[in-house]
């Protein structure tokens, strides 16, 4: 019998976790990504595990796709740590971790094809039937998952001039970032950030370590972390509203510089002006590590998220386009994109194969997440929200519903008891 297909455009977290979830349902899954390397605005974040982020984390373990987190630990130079705020945080190397990534990828069987970006679609009784890529490559499928994530348009770094995050997922040449939810027609949404405008800031920004005083790097490098109290010139609180990470938007990090080490010194700050920057002790020779506008702002994000269901199905004229990662609504953070990922390519698999598509229970964290974000984001008023298990309203709703759990037996049997112990490690056909 003729194997299932399952291709997933684009190689961020989100995409990556859909075609290793394809693959361990029993199907073949090629990932195309645009650029030369994967992981999207993974190759500049770094921070899992932290708060409700380790309960979805060992959710997921529990149900048979912890995979990702796992290479995401061997690649940590800092784990279980504290910073303002963040409980039991690990942080991933964000110079090793790509290759780490791309190996266990193909390891599992996943073709993956970078430099290969989709932009043309076609349709047939109201199905996607292929995707072509830049260079003419026609792949066909029985199913598709978007992974394409929500960075804006190059031309918003200009028009609204702080930053649109595609020099985060390379540069430009590469190709324009393309959604096939757009090429499908399917409704697409865009998020706000909380005075109205257009999309959302991130939360950070990199530095060169070797710009820093000594005493700085020396504790970044020991704790993984370094807070210093910004000095009253240089202070930044007025810009907590803009980020995209409410998380991080509280006054410890409006009154210190929070340092995280990822491989570089992470900046949890949207961005900070250099002049200012360079007034606090420490920072006389700071240097903003390229690509992100680190003085000037970065990664406008949440344009163009895609109406899906549950079971992060895209909603429209076509019914075999599944949603992975930021695509799925205003969802922040790598662990976010690996749990939704694992859904939509497990869920890709089982339209393919003709089985009922999985909606996660609500009784568990990562059910509860995705359940409560795609719902919400059916209301224009929500879509200025962001929303992620280590902070802000979903981890206050995660405390409230008693889902946030650090103990792994319980998680193992919260799982066990809604019935989805290695629930991705299952073939469906
Ligand atoms: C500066 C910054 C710092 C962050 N720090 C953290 C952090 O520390 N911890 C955390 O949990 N989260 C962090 N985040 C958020 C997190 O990175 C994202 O929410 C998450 O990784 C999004 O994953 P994704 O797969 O949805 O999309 P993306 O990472 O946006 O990946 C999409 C991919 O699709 C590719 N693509 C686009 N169009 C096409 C096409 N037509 N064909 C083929 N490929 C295509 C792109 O090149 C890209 O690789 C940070 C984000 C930013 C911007």
């Amino acid at each position: 019998m003729k194997k299932i297909k399952i291709v997933v455009a684009g190689g961020g977290w989100g995409g990556c976790a859909a075609a290793i979830a394809a693959v361990k349902a029993g199907a073949d899954a090629v990932l195309l990504e645009r650029a030369d390397m994967l992981l999207g605005t993974g190759l500049v974040g770094g921070i899992f595990r932290n708060n409700g982020r380790y309960t979805a984390a060992q959710e997921m373990e529990a149900m048979g796709g912890g995979d990702l987190f796992h290479v995401m630990d061997e690649n940590s130079g800092h784990k279980n740590i504290e910073f303002p705020g963040h409980a039991h945080a690990s942080l991933y190397n964000v110079y090793t971790i790509e290759p780490a990534v791309k190996k266990y990828l193909q390891d599992m069987g996943v073709e993956v094809a970078t430099n290969a970006s989709v932009m043309k679609i076609e349709k047939k009784d109201g199905k996607v039937a292929s995707v072509t890529t830049r260079d003419g490559a026609v792949y066909e499928g029985d199913a598709f998952v978007d992974a394409t994530g929500t960075s804006a348009n190059p031309a918003n770094c200009v028009k609204y001039g702080n930053g649109c995050a595609m020099c985060i997922l390379r540069c430009h040449t590469f190709a324009p970032r393309v959604s096939i939810c757009t090429l499908a027609g399917i409704e697409e949404w865009n998020g706000r950030k909380k005075d109205g405008s257009l999309g959302a800031m991130s939360g950070s920004c990199k530095l060169f370590k070797e710009s820093l005083g000594a005493e700085i790097v020396k504790e970044l490098n020991e704790k993984g972390v370094c807070v210093v109290p910004i000095p009253a010139a240089a202070n930044m609180s007025e810009k907590l509203g803009m980020k995209a990470c409410q998380q991080y938007a509280t006054k410890a990090f409006a009154e210190n510089i929070i340092l995280l080490d990822t491989g570089p010194a992470k900046l949890m700050t949207p961005f900070f002006p250099l002049e200012k920057l360079r007034m606090v002790p420490g920072f006389e020779n700071a240097r903003f590590e390229d690509p992100i506008g680190g003085g000037k702002g970065n990664s406008m994000r949440y344009f163009q998220f895609a109406n899906c269901s549950r079971t992060l199905q895209a909603q429209g004229e076509v019914d075999n386009i599944f949603c992975a990662g930021e695509k799925g609504g205003a969802m922040v953070g790598h662990t976010e994109a690996v749990v939704t990922g694992t859904l939509a390519g497990n869920n890709a698999v089982r339209l393919a194969a003709g089985e009922a598509l999985l909606e996660l229970p609500s009784a568990l964290a990562v059910g509860d997440f995705v359940n409560h974000v795609v719902d919400e984001m059916k209301d224009d008023a929500k879509r200025g929200t962001k929303y992620t298990f280590s902070g802000s309203v979903y981890f206050e709703r995660m405390k409230e519903l008693g889902l946030y759990d650090c103990d792994l037996s319980s998680i193992e049997e919260k799982v066990a008891k809604a019935g989805m112990t290695d629930i991705f490690a299952k073939k469906i056909k």
